[in-house]
């Protein structure tokens, strides 16, 4: 079987972690004098001394020490972690792209008419009519997509009889906070038993108090709710919006859209469908499509070109400012590239062999996935293994496992989802992988990862209280 081992330090002392640098700065290097003046140089300055290969060594181990998505297959479900092409890195590397955002509109008018595009680009491929690429994040972009609901209802003169949005409870977890921040009370909706929208549980759920109703479609099973042009009425006949989780748009790109199912709102996340790396915290990018009907609401400013010139603008009942300048300019610029290289017979290519790879990979391994027909992704369930302890088993033979525990209709769920961007052999190395830990003692896969560079952190502390400098690790 193909397998990457990490790094791994030993010195026999340092317990597997790569020493920080102010632990291998042992000894002090005589550095020349630079001839400042004394004014401006200070002694307690502690910086390491090391030369500068031992620095270069020390960076590129850290790297070796990880895995991405430029060391093997990683099939995250739902969060999608495709391969990125380089070239648009060199576009947003270009100089000029670098833009500062305070400049007047005349100077910066190829820059707006990249905003102006990509918000044309979206809107077209979502089915919306106007797009803002403020937010910074799926979930900025869903606060934003509420914030928009709230106001509609508000212009409405419904602001305060609206005060339920209604939220499968298969849903990612972003759809529940972003319903209880917008100030709104979360009504969970249980599926049916296959996996789907509970068209007579919605029927009974929706009302006079329903602001929204928050929905991915395939749903994180996989699955196309078959009845969205039903629930769609459901809810607009009950005077509620329906928002589309976007966040990954893998299966529908090019082929189906949004707003054409009854959608009135939706986010996009570039950086799980649109180029963007995406991990570690950011950055990214959320970007809010609205109907005709929203767009008056959208965050400020908008970019509208007239007789060839662009300009910014505040839509007339704008939410406001929902990140500084024009959000995330370089994601976006990434997000355009890949959009313009693909073009409309790309992207529905991508979608193709996104649904074709999750099919392909499903057949070939050797857990039961209860739900079908999925598209470019599949929940897969570890049976009587806890679906933690075989992920972590996927590490030792090298690759990265999918997501756990999620979606909760599947028993110790593997939700996995390879992406467009992986050939057959990569597919069949996350194959051989998956077979090799089903194949594995139980005890293999309590004792696991032991081929990694960390074996198992605790994961809470890592998320809740991380320690990000070395000051940090210091202090503890
Ligand atoms: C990733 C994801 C989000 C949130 O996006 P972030 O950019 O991580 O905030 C929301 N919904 C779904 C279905 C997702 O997969």
């Amino acid at each position: 079987m193909q397998r990457y081992t990490q790094t791994v330090w030993n010195d026999g002392e340092s317990d597997g972690y790569e020493p920080l640098l102010s632990e291998r700065s042992l000894e002090t290097v005589e550095v020349p004098d630079a001839g400042l003046p004394d004014d401006l140089t200070r002694d307690e300055l502690e910086l390491p001394e090391l030369s500068e290969p031992e620095l270069a060594r020390h960076y590129t181990r850290l790297s070796q020490m990880n895995y991405g998505i430029d060391s093997g297959p990683y099939p995250l479900g739902s969060c999608t972690m495709k391969y990125n092409p380089k070239f648009t890195e060199d576009v947003a590397a270009l100089p000029s792209a670098s833009v500062h955002p305070d400049r007047d509109a005349e100077s910066v008018q190829g820059t707006l008419e990249i905003y102006h595009g990509l918000q044309d680009y979206l809107g077209r491929i979502g089915g919306m009519d106007a797009v803002t690429l403020q937010p910074p994040a799926g979930a900025a972009g869903e606060f934003t997509g509420i914030l928009i609901a709230k106001a509609y209802h508000e212009a409405n003169g419904e602001g305060d009889q609206r005060t339920e949005v209604i939220v499968p409870t298969s849903a990612h977890g972003t759809n529940f906070a972003t319903a209880a921040l917008g100030g709104y009370d979360v009504v969970e909706l249980p599926e049916t038993d296959d996996g789907r929208v509970d068209v007579e549980g919605l029927e009974a759920a929706v009302g006079d108090t329903t602001a929204a109703l928050m929905l991915t479609n395939p749903n994180t099973l996989g699955l196309f709710e078959r009845n969205i042009e039903e629930i769609a009425t459901i809810i607009h006949d009950a005077g509620g919006l329906l928002y589309y989780d976007g966040a990954n748009l893998n299966a529908l790109l090019g082929r189906a859209r949004p707003g054409d199912m009854g959608f009135d709102i939706m986010h996009y996340n570039v950086h799980k469908t649109f180029a963007t790396p995406h991990g570690g915290g950011g950055p990214g990018a959320g970007p809010v499509g609205v109907t005709e009907e929203l767009a008056e609401f959208l965050p400020s400013p908008q970019v509208r070109e007239t007789n060839g010139e662009f300009e910014l603008f505040e839509p007339e009942r704008s939410i406001g400012k929902v990140h500084g300048a024009m959000g995330n300019w370089l994601v976006l610029l990434k997000a355009y590239a890949y959009i313009e290289r693909l073009g409309g017979d790309g992207l529905r290519d991508a979608s193709a062999k996104a649904v074709l790879n999750a099919n392909y990979l499903a057949s070939q391994i050797d857990l039961e996935v209860p739900f079908e027909p999925f598209h470019h992704e599949f929940v897969a369930s570890a049976g009587e293994r806890d679906a933690a302890d075989f992920a972590k088993r996927m590490l030792d033979y090298g690759v990265h496992p999918p997501t756990t525990k999620w979606p909760e209709n599947v028993s110790e769920a593997l939700m996995t989802e390879p992406t467009e961007a992986e050939s057959k052999s990569s597919l069949d190395q996350l194959a051989a992988a998956f077979n090799a830990v089903t194949a594995d003692a139980a005890s293999d896969l309590e004792a696991a990862p032991s081929e990694t560079s960390a074996s198992r952190i605790d994961q809470t502390s890592a998320a809740r209280n991380p320690r990000l400098s070395w000051q940090q690790l210091d202090e503890s």
